[in-house]
């Protein structure tokens, strides 16, 4: 694209001036006072549309339009795109204030933070959560701020998906859940809330359910004792009887196992904020729990398949009983042999536990990890199911920043899969590589 000459952008200016002086001219018959009028004319005009531009340097909101022709259009374009950027340099201090006086308003506790992750505003609300004053606190890095371990990671990692949970005053149960999410220049906004009424009421829930559980056991171990009594006196002729204690055996039985299956979930509910960060070989680990269940079903096959050479930084009770769970579930509801996989994918390492059984109706998939939740009453009462299962799986899964991923085709079978991310998944070490790892594959 060619810019057009000086001359060419004046022509029409110019052309006018001409043709004044040249009428000027023929009417005086003075060529001299016809030129020194066109010259003066221009220099008059040109110096005007010059005046114009310094005082709009000096000031650019104030000055009048430019007129769109000759070089007042090229001044114009100029003016329009100064405009522009006065207004672009402005915008983000304007939507911070306006994002501030809206957060100023608000009865929710905010803050702002830097992309240094210095404090740079806050509300009353955040002021009155964390106990602090703006004016004391402006400008100091947030984790010292609202001081915290916890604080400190969570902000080095920069992964804001999931809220995170501080204590950070002397008492013990003032608990803050903030939550982070970024905004203009890697800056961030983070949301307070007072979760210790909250808290409260769920560790209440949690101890309700662990306390029950545990009372519930003295009663039962002792009925199930007498029941053993009875069942050694009774003559195998009163088959009325046998059959009644029989069934009082089964129910006992199923009992126990949603007791302990009650008291394991809130143990697990209450060391959930826990780190969990021991190095765990999956291979060692999948090779007892299959020992195990090998020696409780017998005429049953688990194929186990291991490729990956990862280990998970985790909790060893906990990991075991979500695999058991799984594996379990697959032996229960299905005849033929069940395959197990650890394995490497792009995400992280996966525990992967597949059967043949009956599978599960898409509409029920959501739903599977709720306590009791089961898809068919009755055949979980065959299997001595208590419907805790996939729940205490779920829990595992989510305290150990996995996934679990569940896909069913109706009379094809089912697959879990545990998902560990990359961060949890460590190369095993030299000990529990070497002394530790047998091929569990069979
Ligand atoms: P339960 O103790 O009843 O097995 P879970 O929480 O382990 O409880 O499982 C919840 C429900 O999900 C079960 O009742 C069952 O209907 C269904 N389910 C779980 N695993 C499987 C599986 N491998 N195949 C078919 N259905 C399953």
């Amino acid at each position: 694209m060619t810019t057009p000459g000086f001359f060419v952008l004046e022509s029409r200016r110019l052309l006018a001036a001409l043709f004044a002086a040249g009428a000027l001219w023929l009417s005086t018959q003075d060529w001299k006072l016809a030129l020194v009028a066109l010259v003066l004319v221009l220099a008059i005009c040109w110096g005007w549309q010059l005046t114009r531009v310094y005082r709009w340097f000096a000031d650019p909101e104030q000055v009048p339009p430019i007129s769109n022709s000759g070089l007042g259009g090229v001044l114009r374009d100029v003016y329009a795109l100064r405009s522009r950027d006065t207004v672009a340099a402005k915008t983000p201090a304007r939507s911070q204030s306006y994002l501030t006086d809206s957060l100023a308003s608000m009865r929710d506790a905010a803050l702002i933070i830097n992309s240094d992750g210095r404090l740079v505003w806050c509300n009353d609300a955040a002021e009155y959560l964390l106990d602090i004053t703006l004016e004391e606190e402006e400008g100091k890095p947030f984790s010292d701020v609202a001081p915290g371990k916890s604080l400190k990671r969570y902000m080095r990692k920069e992964n804001f998906q999931k809220p995170l949970r501080i204590k950070p005053g002397p008492d013990p149960e003032y608990c803050l859940q903030l939550e982070f999410s970024r905004f203009g220049a890697n800056d961030r906004l983070v949301f307070i809330k007072d979760v210790t009424e909250q808290d409260k009421l769920e560790r209440m829930r949690r101890d309700f359910v662990g306390n029950v559980s545990h009372e519930l056991r003295t009663p039962l171990t002792v009925i199930k004792g007498y029941i053993e009594t009875l069942q050694s006196l009774m003559p195998e002729s009163d088959e009325r009887l046998v059959k009644s204690l029989g069934s009082m055996d089964v129910q006992t039985a199923r009992m126990e196992s949603l007791i302990s299956d009650l008291l394991w979930l809130s143990r697990i509910e209450s060391v959930e904020g826990e780190r969990k960060d021991d190095q765990l070989d999956l291979v060692d680990l999948l090779s007892h729990v299959c020992d195990e269940l090998m020696a409780a079903w017998p005429d049953r096959q688990i194929e186990v398949v291991t490729s990956s050479k990862l280990c998970v930084l985790g909790n060893a009770a906990e990991l075991r009983s979500a695999i058991s769970n799984l594996i379990v579930n697959a032996l229960k509801y299905s005849e033929a042999p069940v395959s197990v996989r650890w394995s490497d994918t792009v995400v992280g390492p996966e525990l992967l536990v597949a059967d043949q059984g009956p599978g599960i109706d898409a509409k029920h998939i959501p739903r599977l990890t709720e306590r009791f939740y089961r898809v068919d009453k009755s055949r979980s009462q065959a299997t001595g199911g208590t419907g805790l299962g996939l729940a205490i799986v779920k829990h595992v899964a989510v305290s150990h920043d996995a996934k679990l991923f569940i896909d069913s085709e109706l009379e094809k079978g089912s697959t879990f899969r545990l998902v560990f991310p990359n961060d949890r998944a460590v190369a095993c070490d030299v000990c529990s590589t070497e002394c530790g790892r047998t091929d569990a594959s069979q």
